[in-house]
């Protein structure tokens, strides 16, 4: 497609979700949650080829895709059940100072919303937000990625509801109609993807003033304390790093372990990698599939040869499978330090250094040592230990003797800070995301003069000196005071100059 076309595509796309989100106003949060349970029933059905898809498209095993699908689901199911509650206008207390008078909060639909979705999570990432924003009353451009587009996927599964099917227009294609997109001024960008990408996306959206999330890059650490279940954090740090071949944002990309266990660790580390099983098309029998870019083949292979040139040892393998496939052995890497690309930058892919740390001082300044700060895990048997170091992690969400585990619950939002990112997916705050508050006080239709309005008088301003002290002084009757003078106030109010 020629740079006009896109553009021309893009308008087309934003058009009509424009007019899609004049249409949507008209109904309400739990008509528009009738709609998206026919969609998820949809998911339902076809659950088998949507499990076949994600294993096509990006190479994931079938277990792999399975969970992605379950995480999906029951994202829909708390919107299901949760969302009216936290859309509904909110009663908000009047102060003492406004009597009379009523105040509330209300939520609104932004209006037509761009996401754009990485590669990694097709499914969970496209889903839960398309949703969530419709939801809230939004009419949705969503662009895939172009390198698991799902193409025909979200369409099937719309049709499953005409209003959704009227409201989420897919548009497929890259970064260049990512930018066009942006150029027709959505009403807010949620972006999940690289740091870089979302860099380029704050910038221009900077322009047009649009408001953008931003769920970039990670390079979480999982920290193992002396007192942690060993079998359960050597098992916990396998999954982690190896889920998804390591392509998922919060994998754990470094392995900090307590030196007085580090050997035994290391050692039952080893044998577990050593016993994965990786395949293509599996039957739910293997733990690995492939990488699912070549470009993410090479990033993962510069990072071992950097280690090992810098004089990192191959605890576990190391070796290519087959390259022309996206087979990679997964690797463990020891003898590591910050200055090694495997420590420094994002991997995605299935690598993981591990280093020792001596006490809980040193494996906070480690595991902070970090441009992102996306999620964290802390296996630990000393419960303040856990809540000490959860609080010190400079990282949006911590898994305490779990990893991963964040994501698992749709109370929870997910997000990070520093480099990767600002702005919450899921939970409440991520719900309210696709809304725009709007608040509101309320009086009756009387004559009534306000005290704060014209005219000014010396009366009043005396009488308002008398209502501030009150007001804001400590004494056993002050709100008897506040009463008295008040109401001389108001009195006062009501005469014309
Ligand atoms: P990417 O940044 O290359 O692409 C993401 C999306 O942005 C794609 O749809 C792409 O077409 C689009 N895009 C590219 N350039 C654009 C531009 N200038 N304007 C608008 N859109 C543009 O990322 P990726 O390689 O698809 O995904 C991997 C990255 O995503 C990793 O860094 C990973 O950590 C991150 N990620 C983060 C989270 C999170 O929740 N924090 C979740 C999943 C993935």
């Amino acid at each position: 497609m020629t740079t006009e076309n896109q553009q021309e595509h893009a308008r087309l796309a934003m058009g009509s979700m424009r007019s899609a989100f004049a249409n949507l106003q008209k109904t309400t949060v739990r008509q528009r949650l009738r709609e998206l349970a026919r969609v998820r029933q949809a998911m339902l059905r076809q659950r088998e080829s949507l499990v076949e898809s994600l294993m096509s498209e990006c190479g994931k095993t079938r277990t792999d895709a399975n969970i992605e699908f379950i995480g999906t689901v029951d994202w829909l199911l708390w919107l299901e059940k949760n969302a009216d509650r936290f859309l509904r206008d909110e009663k908000v207390p009047t102060p003492i100072t406004l009597m009379g008078k009523k105040s509330k909060i209300m939520y609104e639909g932004l209006g037509a919303v761009l996401i754009i979705a990485p590669w990694n999570y097709p499914l969970h990432i496209g889903i839960t937000q398309i949703f969530t924003a419709f939801a809230c009353g939004n009419a949705v451009v969503y662009k895939p990625s172009e390198v698991t587009p799902l193409q025909g996927v979200y369409e099937s599964l719309l049709s499953a509801s005409p209003l959704l099917a009227q409201s989420v227009a897919v548009v497929y294609g890259n970064g260049e109609l990512g930018r066009a997109l942006i150029d027709e001024r959505p009403e807010k960008i949620f972006f999940t993807g690289s740091t870089k990408t979302g860099k380029a996306i704050a910038r221009q959206a900077a322009d047009y003033l649009i408001p953008v999330d931003l769920e970039l890059g990670g390079k979480d650490p999982m920290v193992v304390f002396d007192t942690a279940n060993l079998d359960r954090a050597v098992a916990a740090a396998v999954w982690g790093a190896f889920t998804h071949n390591g392509q998922s944002c919060s994998a754990v990309e470094r392995l900090y372990v307590q030196d007085s266990i580090y050997n035994a660790f290391n050692q039952r580390l080893k044998t577990e990698v050593e016993a994965l099983v990786q395949r293509l098309d599996d039957s739910g029998d293997a733990d690995l599939g492939r990488l699912t870019v070549d470009f993410q083949y090479r990033i993962a292979r510069r990072h071992i040869e950097d280690a090992v040139s810098k004089g990192a040892a191959i605890l576990v393998g190391g070796d290519e499978i087959d390259a022309s496939q996206g087979l990679m052995q997964p690797t463990v890497l020891t003898g590591m330090d910050a200055s090694m690309a495997a420590v420094a930058e994002e991997t995605f892919g299935p690598v993981l250094p591990v280093m020792p740390f001596a006490d809980e001082a040193e494996a906070i300044r480690l595991a902070n040592d970090s441009p992102f700060g996306l999620q964290a895990s802390v296996f630990t048997g000393d419960r303040d230990q856990a809540d000490r170091v959860a609080q010190a992690l400079e990282v949006g969400g911590v898994s305490i003797n779990n990893v991963n585990m964040v994501e698992g619950n749709p109370w929870l939002s997910f997000g990070g800070r520093k480099e990767t990112g600002w702005g919450r997916a899921r939970g409440v705050e991520g719900l309210r995301a696709f809304t725009r508050s709007k608040h509101i006080l309320k009086d009756a239709n009387s004559g009534a003069i306000e005290a704060n309005w014209y005219p000014y008088t010396q009366a009043k301003h005396q009488q308002i000196v008398r209502f501030i002290h009150a007001l804001f002084e400590n004494h056993p009757l002050r709100l008897l005071r506040v009463a008295i003078t008040g109401l001389h106030l108001e009195r006062l109010s009501q005469r014309k100059r």
